[in-house]
């Protein structure tokens, strides 16, 4: 493979100055399906980068939703708890933690 003669990368990217999207202006430095892309648009590069962000976002939800449980959980079992009877248990806990 020769890196010289790749050309340009041949992703389309909106001009902002044009309506109509125009090929990226960065030479390209791999080829794939007899393309050639720069680093930025490799189709491999940026669905590794999709899927990092996927997992990214998959795992924030699930710390959200934990959260979200944690809560939940902590709201309905005070609510059985008188708040001086909390108060106690809080002060309890935070001798035992000292
Ligand atoms: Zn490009």
């Amino acid at each position: 493979m020769e890196k010289n003669n790749l050309g340009r990368c041949s992703e389309l990217v909106s001009h902002q100055y044009s309506f109509h999207p125009v090929q990226c202006s960065f030479k390209a430095v791999v080829v794939r399906d007899r393309k050639g892309y720069c680093k930025k648009h490799d189709p491999e590069y940026k669905k590794a980068k999709r899927k990092e962000q996927d997992e990214k976002w998959d795992k924030e939800s699930n710390e959200r939703a934990k959260k979200k449980k944690r809560t939940q959980l902590e709201k309905e079992y005070c609510k059985y708890i008188s708040t001086e009877e909390l108060e106690r248990r809080v002060n309890k806990s935070k001798e035992i933690e000292k």
